[in-house]
């Protein structure tokens, strides 16, 4: 194995009240390194008694100042935390590399997208406007905007540390205190926030982390009465029983889901580009992305083209070290993923004709390796093209019409993204517009602005997250009418 980045600490506790602190039970789990599967570290296994203690810890946070002091005061602590990461970026980088195996370079860039949404977020508490109205003689109305309570955030092990950033940087800025249960896989980024919020000076007790499994800390979180809303994003399984053990409570909820996102190529399109795109798409963070097009649909007449070019792509991406700032796809997150990922290789073999990889790459015995894994003519009845596998596996699929385009894009459970390549503006807008989904990518890469929103339909989502949605989710909107 080799040397474990700088600044590991020695083992992972929860942060409680601004304290690091273990188990009440003294419990712990072990950590694996994704590019070797040894144990790198011990982290306290949280239960309900450590939720407990974290959302009392929150609670009274929550009684001041924080939400209550000025947007310009909250904004000025969340900018600092986007100084500390920025500063920081390679040395955080690299520890999310160690513990998720992503690729550094893309581990740096998910650094910086986290600073990004604590400066987005900051800066638009700032700029957050209300509505009054005035019905001259007879009343004024307004909106008074107050900050919920405790949020429960329970975050996946995809780029932990961004999507973090993603619940954590909207739930402070509007003035809530927080208890953040992040995954088991991949545990350490959480501990990162709290030595970041400790520096930035985010009171104590604002920030709270109980690390733990799902069925733990998890679940007791959710069903903690003191807590009146969850933001959850994973797997949309997870996210139902979620929903049925919130219901007694009619807490709010945000659910960001699964996904098993289309991208549309035409004929018509720009093949060079559409190629790049949707490469990266599905292989970028190791296929570990809510937001892959793990499905590309090609009409007939470009299909064998692309999929010879496409398979040829795939063969040439660099698997290796994650480490390795020449690595493209590094170690999928744990052993028990890869187990997953490979079972669908397995029945994709069955299923459909692999045009490219298939199994573990050469020169790589440990560790969860999987080479880039391009499936052709996958049927849509297929396992391959229904169900969410999460790692470096596609799926190409022909089609004739674009009445049989439509049908296969919105043929499956999910509906989070889809991406659409064509040089007809018509078809651009109103293909794009009838898919089942709540992003679409038309002629271009998975990059957003963060005003816009960000959830799915269907199985892939409940509620919106980004810009305004993010405030007025961790928001209440309480109406004061005057009479005059
Ligand atoms: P997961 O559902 O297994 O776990 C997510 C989190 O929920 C973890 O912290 C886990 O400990 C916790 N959890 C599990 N059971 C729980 C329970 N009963 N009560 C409370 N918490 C519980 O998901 P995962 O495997 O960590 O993440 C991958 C999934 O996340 C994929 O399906 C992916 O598409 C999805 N995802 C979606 C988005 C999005 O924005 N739509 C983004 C990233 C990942």
């Amino acid at each position: 194995m080799r040397p474990a980045p700088e600044g590991l600490p020695d083992r992972l506790r929860h942060f409680i009240d601004g304290t690091f602190v273990d188990s009440a039970d003294g419990d712990t789990f072990e950590v694996l390194n994704p590019a070797t599967n040894q144990v790198y570290i011990e982290a306290a296994a949280g239960k309900k008694a450590d939720i407990d203690r974290a959302v009392a810890a929150a609670r009274r946070a929550f009684d001041g100042p924080w939400p209550t002091l000025p947007p310009r005061r909250r904004a000025r602590i969340l900018h600092r935390v986007a100084d500390l990461v920025e500063a920081e970026d390679k040395r955080l980088a690299e520890l999310e590399t160690w513990d998720t195996g992503l690729p550094i370079t893309q581990a740096l860039g998910q650094a910086q997208r986290a600073a990004e949404n604590f400066r987005f977020f900051a800066d638009l508490i700032v700029a957050q406007r209300d509505d009054t109205y005035k019905v001259p003689g007879r009343q004024v109305n307004y909106v008074n905007r107050k900050p919920k309570g405790v949020a429960g955030l329970i975050t996946p092990w995809n780029t932990p540390f961004m999507l973090e950033s993603w619940k954590l940087a909207p739930a402070l800025a509007t003035g809530n205190t927080v208890v953040l249960k992040p995954a088991e896989f991949t545990p350490l980024s959480a501990s990162l926030w709290a030595e970041i919020f400790r520096e930035a000076g985010l009171p104590d007790g604002v920030f709270n982390l109980v690390n733990g499994f799902g069925e733990d800390a998890g679940d007791a979180l959710v069903k903690h009465p003191d807590v009146p809303l969850i933001s959850f994003t994973g797997e949309s399984g997870t996210g139902q029983i979620i929903f049925a053990n919130a219901a007694p409570y009619l807490k709010g909820l945000s659910m960001e889901l699964g996904g098993k996102s289309p991208a549309v190529v035409f004929a018509d399109a720009d093949l060079e580009a559409a190629l790049d795109a949707t490469v990266f798409g599905v292989f970028s963070l190791n296929g570990e992305r809510c937001t892959a097009g793990s499905r590309v649909l090609v009409e007939r007449s470009i299909y064998d083209e692309f999929v010879a070019r496409y398979a040829e792509r795939a063969r040439n991406i660099v698997v290796g070290d994650p480490h390795d700032p020449a690595t493209e796809v590094g170690a999928l997150v744990h052993p028990e993923h890869l187990a997953k990922v490979m079972s669908y290789v397995e029945l994709g073999k069955e299923e459909a004709r692999l045009v490219a990889g298939g199994g573990r790459p050469e020169g790589l015995p440990e560790g969860n390796y999987v080479t880039p894994t391009v499936f052709a003519d996958v049927r849509p009845d297929a396992r391959i093209f229904q169900e969410e596998i999460f790692g470096p596996v596609v799926a190409l699929t022909p089609f004739d019409s674009e009445e049989e385009a439509l049908r296969l894009a919105n043929g499956v459970k999910y509906g989070l993204a889809a991406y659409v390549w064509t040089n007809d503006l018509r078809r651009a807008h109103t293909f794009s517009q009838s898919i089942d989904a709540g992003m679409v990518w038309l002629n271009s890469n998975n990059v957003r602005d963060l005003r816009t929103p960000f959830g799915g339909v269907k199985a892939s989502g409940l509620g919106h997250e980004g810009g305004y949605r993010s405030i007025d989710f961790y928001t209440d909107q309480q109406a004061v009418h005057i009479t005059l």
